[in-house]
């Protein structure tokens, strides 16, 4: 068999790394080249038992252990993480071929942010419930008790923090992990996994199992999961929140979005199109809250689609682990073909205006390696003068698509047209808009269908912040304060002390 890059991924649980009963094994792609950089080996339905049984062992011991010492251990896996964030930076970019600039800045450092979060957060009376006198001899209090053992269902576009940003408030909390990643970037479970163990984490708390949809689908629906929380899309989403609904299972549902960008008549250009260019080319447009429908006043159209135009030369493709790369490729064959059919649907069947990039493949830069050439490289692409009805302005894209829509400012109530115009989507995952006026910003973010808003910005999510979509785009949030609540259960308990219990049954 021919070595690869980094060697075999295997199963996690009981502490440790474990082989497979399948069998069988998937590859990993370095989506930058189209070459294998890993075997990975999936998971049968008798390795998710044991993985799940191994979770149920570790529980009651976990649930049981004080927040301050769940904390301690999960903060020692803050400092590995943060001490290995290069390697595992660049293991995340050879599996999503997204740059080493933004995996080191963003993808370790944001995961190892939340999961410090909620260590410090619990540690801090995070898990405290209420205490309420209702009269002078009776009070009532609230506790907040773990769920059990949990699913997290990951993506391929931010592999690590999505493992991070689920098992960080989960295993905070009390509770226990069994992790699938997407099958298209496996290679961080198996790594995180060893870090929490070297942590001092026990055996069985953080458990990983390899495989596709059909691993996926039987831990979402097996009757030791207490609760499922996913990120992907709505299609899968909405299959997987079915599944656990007969069961009763507590789900967070973290799904897909067409977001909308407003920049307001007084918005300074250059801004905008900063912003608009890091909602739809960060990460190569593979990014769940992208702002893809960029509604821009028709007065400021020139001037934004010059700027945009002389901007998009900053945009730089190249060897990914290279410094001044800024801009990879597509995570793999099946989103390329994807991606590139809604270019050429956008230019054949909608008949937008195409203003930059294509279906061609892009230069690379000259002394590129050959390999680069087999890779999965799409040219970031503007689409201008687009309408609402166009099916590049309707659905989630997921790649390096910029759709431009242009809007009348003439009528008094072309505010309320734009915005309803924004949230004209089944989804709604996130929307910002670009203003110099703070009140119009205010306004018009109050009546934005979405989850996640920016104001004069767009993408940043720091682990305060919680995240979640509404409509189609999810259930539940991720983050925050609010993210340690969908990982606990609520109990109320009343307690009399007057010495007599109140009876509708008392002699007459
Ligand atoms: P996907 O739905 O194809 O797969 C997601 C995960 O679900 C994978 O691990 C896959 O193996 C698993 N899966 C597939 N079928 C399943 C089934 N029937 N039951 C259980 N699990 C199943 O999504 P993807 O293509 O990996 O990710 C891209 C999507 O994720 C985009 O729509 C993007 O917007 C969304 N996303 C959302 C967020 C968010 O926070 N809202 C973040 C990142 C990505």
């Amino acid at each position: 068999m021919a070595s690869h890059l980094y060697s075999k991924r295997l199963l996690y649980y009981d502490g440790q790394a474990q082989s497979t009963r399948s069998r069988q094994t998937f590859r990993s792609i370095d989506p930058s080249t189209g070459s294998p950089i890993a075997d990975i080996e999936a998971a049968s339905q008798p390795d998710v038992d044991a993985a799940i049984s191994s979770a149920e062992s570790a529980f009651p011991s976990w649930s049981a252990t004080p927040p301050t010492a769940r904390s301690r251990i999960l903060l020692r896996a803050v400092a590995i993480l943060r001490e290995r964030n290069n390697e595992l930076a660049e293991i995340e970019t050879r599996d999503t071929g997204k740059p080493f600039t933004e995996t080191s800045t963003v993808d370790v450092v944001t995961g190892a942010d939340v999961l410090e979060y909620y260590a410090n957060l619990v540690a801090s009376g995070g898990l405290n419930g209420e205490t309420t006198q209702v009269r002078p001899d009776a009070w009532m209090y609230t506790t907040k008790t773990p769920l059990g053992v949990c699913a997290g269902i990951g993506a391929w576009n931010y592999p690590i923090q999505i493992a991070l940003w689920k098992s960080a408030p989960c295993l905070a909390a009390g509770n226990c992990m069994v992790y699938k990643p997407s099958e298209f970037t496996p290679l961080h479970a198996q790594t995180l996994a060893e870090i929490y163990t070297e942590a001092g984490l026990p055996a069985g708390v953080f458990n990983v199992v390899n495989g596709a949809g059909d691993v996926g689908a039987y831990l979402a629906a097996h009757p030791g999961i207490a609760k499922v929380s996913f990120t992907g899309q709505v299609s899968t989403g909405q299959k997987v929140a079915a599944s656990a609904a007969g069961g009763m299972k507590y789900v967070t549902m973290e799904l897909g979005g067409k977001s909308p960008l407003l920049i307001l008549p007084d918005a300074d250009v250059d801004q905008a199109v900063d912003g608009a260019m890091m909602a739809n080319f960060f990460s190569t447009g593979q990014v769940c809250t992208n702002g893809t429908r960029v509604f821009v006043p028709e007065q400021m159209l020139e001037a934004f689609e010059k700027t945009l135009l002389e901007k998009m030369q900053y945009v730089r493709l190249g060897d990914v682990m290279s410094e001044k790369t800024n801009f990879g490729p597509l995570v793999s064959k099946v989103h390329y073909d994807k991606v590139l059919g809604y270019i050429r649907h956008g230019i054949d069947v909608d008949g937008a205006k195409l203003l930059y990039g294509g279906p061609e493949k892009p230069e690379l830069p000259e002394g590129s390696s050959v390999e680069l050439k087999n890779g999965y490289w799409v040219k970031p692409t503007v689409f201008t003068s687009c309408n609402d009805s166009m099916r590049i302005a309707r659905e989630e894209i997921f790649g390096p698509v910029m759709c431009v829509l242009p809007y009348a400012t003439a009528s008094p109530s072309y505010l309320d047209d734009l915005v309803a115009r924004a949230n004209d989507t089944p989804m709604g995952l996130a929307a910002g808009v670009f203003t110099s006026n703070l009140s119009d910003a205010h306004k018009v973010v109050a009546r934005l269908q979405a989850g996640i808003t920016w104001v004069n910005t767009w993408g940043e999510s720091p682990a305060e912040m919680p995240v979640g979509g509404w409509k189609l785009s999810g259930l539940g949030v991720e983050n925050g304060r609010r993210g340690l609540e969908a990982w606990v259960r609520d109990k109320s308990t009343l307690v009399e002390m007057g010495g007599s219990v109140a009876s509708a049954f008392a002699k007459l």
